[in-house]
């Protein structure tokens, strides 16, 4: 009675186990009624816009608009009902109409911030661009400053043209001047560079590497402004909400099928191959003729019996049924096979998977029809293509804690079938040392008894095993990898021939066999043991509800658990990864302050040598050559500039910065900065005015604040058209207040914040013109608060002036003075081991 009480109890487990599948099999099914009902929403009349752009959008000879996004769109509207209508014009026009709402989908746009203020865009993207750069023949362009005073053609409106990392955008970033010729589409840009009418053209990088054979051009190794391309609507529209939602679905869906519409027009256009075989059947086309060689037949014709050896145990791959008949997948390739190829491959009956494999290695069995491939059996076998795949997998007890993947069972004792290909990858891949045992049935019994903690297997035949030994102790804990297995024919070395046939054989079995093949025998169910009715009655009574509540708390705390655990994992991973960005930092800011010589000095030679050119003192030069020396003279000064800056940034970011304190007169310090941009002051006809006690003098890094005031000083005349500037100094308690005002443009309110940011340089109409690295206020910073113990300020209007406040100690502090020189200590001294 206790025993049918016992069984009863697992059955009920079991079955409520399947109820509550059941039920989540109603509710999702639920949901997708659902969802397939809102696809049949009143059909749809929809405005899609048409442009110019081969292989993403484009016209074919009939007048069919084609091309990656229309082959996905039209896809999608025919699941969904739509009907489209293709509104053709140039890419401007088009993005235009968006705007207006006069269509309603737009395929190919490039994602930007900007955009996304004008048009809604889906969530999906479809793929990525970017824009490349193609020059005429015979000249020579390596990096976008060759591009000065070049003719550069672009396709107007585009987003490598316009947007905000466009080539006009770097263009004006790096102060270069270009000619820009604009036309409406990427193959007139390559047309002007092919008949020498535009030194250099700008397309995206899948037009240029389809087109490029077209034309007599040159590719740049330029890259630059990498977009996500996407659909997008026109923000007017009341529809264009429910379209994104729809055309999301659809994509996601479709990027999951690797066979979809997606990823093949995505391969087929990409790779420049004719558009029909999007629509022809990619499967392997079944040869059901099977052409063999002459010396393939007389092989058969010599070898007319082929001992095959089985595992008796393999369910579902291959098995011995009650009835002694060979059966599971492997059986039925078998039988194909030997119809087909006219063999005989006959399986040598009453053996055990491990007669079985010593038998094969003295050649008394001539091929295992399932195994998987290790390193041991490849030198006894040639193996056949694949046939069957499969995961591996890592089986537990209930109880036992949940695992990640191998490394989770060094330390537990595991269990493996002796001779399998799970015995070869576990003694190929890792040092476990596992228990072997004769059969899957004894391995698994191990697991469940407590014998041993874990088992490897095959997935498929694993839980084919649980459920048919009723071993309700077991699950299947985790993969093995995300890797799929194989199994293979494997035939005995010395028949090669029989290799070459086996696969002839197995390539002429088409993917519609192959699915039946795999159904029949994955869907074979056990006999459960107990009348149904028994079973449903007592489920009905008792246990159906409470099973489904304690299936709801394990699966959440399953999911709980699972969820803590990568959590942990991804703190602890950043940790190691800040740690490690942390050393990186200082490494960085250590090579580039050491760099500091080897940069300089080379640079300083051009920059001499160009002065001395310029200045006639190697000779007369005549005016194009003065043109270009002053451009090189120029950029090597700015070049300087930007190399000095960063360098300082480094070297204090580095704590190897010197700090030399000394006493001096700050009025006298002023003149010096003062002296440095007095011309440039007077070429504006600006005044300068200092408003300084002539006997005020202070103990600070004379050199470092003379850097903060000249770049003070520096700006306020960059910046300011028309009035002056002053500069003034009081003293404050122990503390000295320095402040520039100018009476320039002034900064806004909302700029305020980024000012002192590195690289920051804010939109204003004399930003050309002033020129500049976006470093000075960053570095001011640094020296100020870092090196002199100070603090800075700033107060501004726009368009009324700025004033830049420094405010210092009168005798720098010596913990700061010698902390730093300490710091730099310890930085040479590790530096030096
Ligand atoms: P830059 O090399 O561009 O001058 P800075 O770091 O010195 O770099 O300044 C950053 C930005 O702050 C400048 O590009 C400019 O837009 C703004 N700025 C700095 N000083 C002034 C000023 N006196 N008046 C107006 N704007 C200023």
């Amino acid at each position: 009675m206790l025993r049918v009480l016992c069984r009863i109890k697992k059955a009920v487990i079991r079955c409520s186990l399947l109820l509550l599948c059941l039920v989540q099999i109603i509710l999702l099914s639920t949901l997708f009624v659902s969802t397939s009902a809102g696809q049949v929403d009143a059909p749809l009349n929809l405005r899609v816009g048409a442009y110019e752009n081969q292989p993403k959008i484009y016209t074919d000879s009939e007048g069919n608009v084609i091309g990656i996004f229309p082959e996905i769109l039209n896809h999608i509207a025919t699941r969904e009902g739509w009907s489209l209508k293709y509104v053709h014009g140039s890419w401007a026009e088009s993005l235009e109409r968006l705007e207006n709402n006069e269509i309603d989908i737009m395929g190919d746009v490039a994602f930007s911030e900007n955009r996304a203020q004008k048009y809604d865009f889906s969530d999906e993207t479809i793929f990525n661009n970017w824009g490349t750069i193609y020059t005429k023949k015979g000249i020579e362009i390596d990096s976008l400053l060759d591009l000065q005073d070049k003719k550069v053609a672009v396709m107007k409106g585009s987003i490598h043209t316009d947007g905000e990392g466009g080539i006009k955008k770097l263009a004006e970033k790096f102060d270069i001047d270009i000619f820009f010729i604009e036309v409406d589409n990427y193959k007139e840009v390559l047309m002007l560079l092919d008949n020498k009418e535009a030194d250099a053209g700008v397309v995206n990088r899948i037009f240029g590497s389809l087109s490029e054979k077209d034309y007599d051009i040159t590719k740049t190794s330029i890259i630059f402004n990498p977009r996500q391309l996407k659909f997008a609507f026109p923000k007017k529209s009341s529809i264009s909400q429910h379209l994104i939602k729809k055309i999301d679905h659809h994509v996601r869906d479709l990027k999951k099928n690797p066979d979809s519409i997606y990823h093949r027009s995505l391969y087929i256009y990409l790779s420049g191959l004719p558009r029909e075989m999007i629509f022809a059947d990619m499967g392997v086309p079944a040869e059901k003729e099977i052409m063999l060689t002459d010396k393939e037949k007389a092989w058969i014709r010599d070898h007319p019996a082929i001992r095959l050896g089985i595992d008796p145990e393999f369910a579902p791959f291959e098995y011995i049924m009650k009835d002694d008949s060979y059966s599971g997948i492997a059986s039925d390739y078998i039988k194909i096979l030997n119809e087909r190829l006219g063999l005989n491959m006959q399986v040598v009956p009453g053996l055990t998977w491990e007669e079985t494999v010593e038998k094969a290695k003295i050649r008394e069995i001539d091929v295992l029809p399932c195994v998987g491939m290790t390193e041991g059996r490849k030198v006894l076998f040639n193996f056949s293509n694949p046939y069957i795949n499969f995961h591996r997998v890592i089986i537990t007890r209930t109880d036992t804690p949940f695992l990640t993947g191998l490394e989770d069972i060094h330390n537990l004792r595991v269990a493996v079938q002796v001779n399998t290909s799970h015995e070869g990858y576990l003694k190929d891949n890792t040092d476990i040392a596992p228990a072997l045992y004769k059969t899957l049935h004894e391995t698994l019994l191990a697991v469940s008894n407590g014998k041993a903690d874990a088992m490897v297997g095959n997935i498929a035949s694993a839980t084919y095993w649980i459920r048919k030994m009723n071993l309700t102790n077991l699950k299947v804990a985790a993969p093995v990898s995300q890797e799929i297995h194989s199994l293979y024919f494997a035939v005995r070395k010395d028949w090669p021939e029989l290799i070459s046939i086996i696969n002839k054989g197995l390539e002429s079995i088409s993917t519609e066999e192959k699915t039946e093949i795999r159904q029949r025998w994955v869907a074979v169910e056990y006999e459960p043991g107990i009348p149904h009715e028994v079973v449903w009655e007592y489920i009905m009574k008792y246990g159906g509800l409470l099973l489904l509540v304690l299936g709801g708390i394990t699966a959440w705390n399953y999911r709980l658990k699972k969820e803590i655990n990568k959590r942990v994992k991804v703190e602890n991973e950043l940790h190691q990864a800040n740690m490690r960005l942390q050393d990186l930092d200082r490494l960085k800011s250590l090579f580039i302050a050491s760099m500091s010589h080897e940069l300089r000095t080379p640079l300083n030679s051009i920059i001499g040598f160009t002065g001395m050119t310029l200045d006639g003192l190697s000779g007369e030069i005549n005016e194009e050559q003065k043109d270009n020396l002053t451009r090189a003279y120029k950029a090597g000064k700015h070049l300087l500039e930007l190399i000095t800056d960063v360098i300082d940034i480094s070297k204090i970011e580095a704590g190897r910065i010197d700090v030399f304190p000394e006493v001096f007169s700050l009025n006298e310090l002023i003149d010096e900065a003062a002296a440095t941009i007095e011309k440039q002051l007077q070429g504006k006809g600006l005044a300068i005015d200092v408003d300084i006690h002539p006997d005020l003098t202070i103990y600070t890094d004379k050199k470092r604040l003379l850097q903060c005031i000249i770049n003070f000083l520096s700006n306020a005349m960059k910046y300011t058209e028309r009035g002056g500037v002053k500069v003034k100094a009081r003293e404050i308690g122990d503390d000295v207040e320095i402040s520039v005002s100018d009476t320039g443009i002034g900064i806004s309110r909302k700029d305020m914040p980024r000012l002192f940011e590195a690289f920051e340089r804010l939109e204003t109409h004399l930003r050309v013109k002033a020129g500049g690295t976006g470093l000075g206020l960053y570095l001011t910073k640094k020296i100020a608060t870092e090196l002199l113990g100070g603090t800075i300020e700033v107060e501004s209007e726009k368009g009324k002036g700025s004033r830049f406040i420094l405010t210092i100690p009168k005798e720098i502090k010596k913990e700061t003075a010698s902390d730093v020189t300490e710091k730099r200590g310890e930085n040479e001294n590790s530096t030096s081991h």
